[in-house]
């Protein structure tokens, strides 16, 4: 048997990430691989720094890209923050605080859980009686965008709580990162991790990730070490960090990297702060369309992420059908629902290039037609 030649479908890719990713970062990627210790490449990963940096609105020097998709950015936090015996207060109100307690739980710490429905925010007030009921806690950690419900938390809020009661903060900006106001250093975030195949509309498989002083300095005071070897950010710091003397840790993927430049590069060309504008006013486009058609979204207006629509499906409509009629009638994926909304929810991603009026225009009309 010859086995040819993978080409792939091309699709518009409207479901919670990987989101569509542009022909300038495609052609990025496609130019030659050179060595992980070239002085080029470490040229181009001091940019990519410098650029996520501006992409994260923080100075800290502690910011790269985790070579290995958003989970591992997540574990990338939780391993070096968390040390055995840590009490760590998780606030859920979807699928992701959920693996933000398997994390805590495997590096040996306590985590207590503070729940909200999902499709809300999380609740400040909830957590706040939390950390009064829970004292010895030293880390909070909450995910800023919950791309399993489509709902927005109030991230500067939630960590000043942290902070009044001596915790440090881990927070999930998967979905967040370019596509919504996220301000880290004002917001005094300790840790955040992010990844690059949502608002950054590059292929996945990255995690930019950023740690301030007060994160550095706890896992510079570690009693024990961090249990996982690849992601111990002693040693990647030699790789990331330490001008002039990079240190061999792993083979960065180096295409894959080409590709984040090349997204991250786009944001600033366009400016971060023109990305929000572009991404709610898109939203409001796709809101008006669905309302129109009768269609209401499972989270309130105030809490809505502008890139992740999360709507009811019409009473009557078979889920997995028209998902199906949609990607091979019109080549367009919309997401499914996760965990409790399996069945009941779809997710329609307006994520980083994807977030267009043609976009827009494209899934109302398919989902017109399919309907
Ligand atoms: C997608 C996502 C992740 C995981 O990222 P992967 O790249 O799929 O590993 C984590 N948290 C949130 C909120 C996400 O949306």
């Amino acid at each position: 048997m010859t086995i040819a030649s993978f080409h792939p479908p091309r699709r518009t890719l409207m479901g919670p990430g990987p989101s569509d990713v542009s022909d300038r970062i495609l052609q990025a990627m496609a130019r030659p691989t050179i060595g992980h210790l070239d002085p080029a490449f470490i040229g181009m990963m001091d940019e990519i720094k410098t650029l996520l940096q501006y992409a994260f609105k923080t100075k800290n020097e502690l910011t790269f890209a985790v070579s290995a998709p958003g989970s591992a950015g997540m574990e990338c936090c939780f391993v070096n923050l968390v040390e055995p015996g840590d009490k760590v207060i998780i606030c859920q109100n979807g699928v992701f605080g959920g693996r933000m307690q398997e994390n805590v739980e495997r590096c040996g710490g306590n985590a207590v859980m503070v729940q909200d429905a999902w499709g809300s925010a999380v609740d400040p007030e909830k957590l706040e009686a939390a950390l009064v009921k829970n004292p010895d806690a030293v880390l909070v950690a909450f995910v800023h965008a919950e791309t399993s419900t489509g709902a927005q938390s109030d991230a500067k809020t939630l960590v000043a709580l942290a902070h009044k009661h001596g915790c440090l903060t881990i927070v999930d900006a998967v979905t967040s990162l370019t596509g919504t106001p996220l301000l880290v250093d004002e917001w005094e975030i300790d840790a955040i991790y992010s990844g690059s195949q949502k608002c950054l509309s590059a292929p996945p498989g990255l995690s930019p990730v950023s740690f301030n002083a007060r994160a550095a300095e706890k896992i510079r005071q570690r009693s024990s070490k961090v249990q996982s070897w690849f992601l111990d950010l002693n040693l990647v710091m030699g790789y990331w960090g330490g001008e002039g003397r990079r240190a061999y840790h792993h083979t960065a993927p180096v295409n894959c990297l080409y590709g984040l430049h090349e997204a991250l590069v786009i944001v600033q060309d366009e400016g971060l702060e023109n990305a929000w504008v572009r991404h709610h006013k898109n939203h409001l486009a796709l809101r008006d369309g669905l309302q129109e058609m009768g269609i209401s979204f499972l989270v309130p207006e105030r809490d809505r992420l502008p890139q992740l629509n999360t709507i009811y499906i019409p009473e009557g409509v078979d889920d997995a059908l028209v998902r199906q009629r949609l990607l091979t009638e019109f080549d367009l994926e919309i997401g499914s629902g996760l965990g409790a909304l399996a069945g009941k929810v779809w997710r329609i991603g307006l994520m980083g290039h994807g977030s267009s009026e043609k976009n827009v225009a494209f899934c109302l009309n398919s989902l017109k037609a399919v309907l």
